[in-house]
């Protein structure tokens, strides 16, 4: 399909590099540019979970009253830097339009279609790279301390359900049996039985740039500073050291990726970091990856312990 032809992709956590392989798989010539480690950002210090019921946004009716909460209370994860809310109000009138039920529903349906294929999608990549055993088909479950709060969560998992995701519910004795490590606080859960776990997302970013370096890829450590461009297209990419003539450019650079996107007159890009959320992770506490929604709050079963990240996890329910 590349027939040959170079593309460079800016920035190396899991999704530059998946795409690197990928898109070397289908002929291309792919060149990765990053100043650091590849996988190093991002992609480093999460969860590790292929939520592939992930589909109801963040935004759904009654969000705004959460929203308030989360900002009243110094312990909730999200926080909001006061001085940016007027520069954020656009999106945020943006972000409450989209929670409206019609739009819900139709978003849903949109981000199931995507996220139907996340695995199906890995499998290539997890195949050239040998890497199939840090995937394990684990479910994921979300746990709920009070009879309203599962109540509340019903109708997301209704509207996951109707696109079919598979979702058990448990009551207090079921959660249990399943995941011994939960404490007796928790009285409801949903099992999202299909979800898959990466035991370590910095070594699967490693295997499959290991599998993209083997069939010739390329990682120039630079940092790229702008784009040059004739008739709207980006022809030559500007590093901290070179200059660069590319085919095609994809970026990649997560969080970073506004300040790139402007001088690659990209419009409409909202970054990811004006409305980053603080989580808590704990690994290895349970066999399943759990979230409870009330605290924001994820145990997960990566196998790394993260050194860089605080170890505050305050789910006093948990047994250990
Ligand atoms: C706490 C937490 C838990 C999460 N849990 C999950 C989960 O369970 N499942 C899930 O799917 N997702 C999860 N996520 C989200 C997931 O981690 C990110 O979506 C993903 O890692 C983003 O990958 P990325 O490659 O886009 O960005 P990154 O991994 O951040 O990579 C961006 C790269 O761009 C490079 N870069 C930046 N600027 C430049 C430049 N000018 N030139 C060249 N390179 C540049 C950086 O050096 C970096 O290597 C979680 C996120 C967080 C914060």
């Amino acid at each position: 399909m590349g027939n040959g032809r170079s593309l460079h992709i800016v920035g190396a956590g899991i999704i530059g590099v998946a795409c690197a392989l990928r898109l070397q798989l289908h002929g291309y010539r792919v060149t990765l540019i990053d100043p650091n480690d590849p996988g190093m950002g991002c992609s480093y210090g999460n969860a590790g979970i292929i939520q592939i019921g992930a589909c109801v946004p963040v935004a759904t009716p009654g969000v705004l009253r959460d929203i308030l909460h989360m900002l009243l209370n110094s312990d909730q994860p999200l926080a909001i830097r006061w001085p940016y809310v007027l520069h954020l109000l656009p999106y945020l009138a943006r972000f409450l339009a989209a929670a409206r039920s019609s739009q819900v529903e139709r978003i849903t349906q949109i981000l199931a279609n995507t996220l139907n294929h996340a695995i199906d999608g890995f499998a290539p990549l997890l195949k050239a790279a040998d890497a199939e055993h840090l995937f394990t088909k684990t479910g994921e479950l979300y746990v709920y301390e009070t009879d309203r709060s599962f109540e509340a969560a019903k109708s997301a998992h209704e509207l996951r359900r109707r696109q079919g995701v598979n979702i058990e519910y448990l009551d207090a004795r079921g959660l249990r049996v399943l995941e011994p490590a939960l404490g007796p606080i928790f009285k409801h859960a949903a099992y999202l039985t299909d979800c898959v776990a990466v035991s370590d997302p910095l070594d699967l970013t490693k295997a499959l740039l290991n599998a993209f370096f083997a069939a010739g890829g390329v990682h120039l450590r630079e940092k790229v500073v702008g784009f040059e461009q004739v008739d709207g297209k980006v022809h030559q990419i500007v590093t901290n050291a070179h200059v660069h003539p590319s085919d095609a450019i994809l970026l990649a650079t997560g969080a970073w990726s506004k300040p790139l996107a402007k001088i690659a007159m990209i419009s409409r890009f909202h970054s990811l970091q004006d409305e980053r959320m603080r989580l808590k992770i704990k690994q290895k506490s349970t066999r399943w990856p759990t979230s409870s929604q009330k605290r924001m709050d994820f145990v997960t079963t990566l196998e790394r312990e993260f050194e860089d990240l605080p170890q505050t996890f305050w789910w006093t329910a948990l047994n250990y």
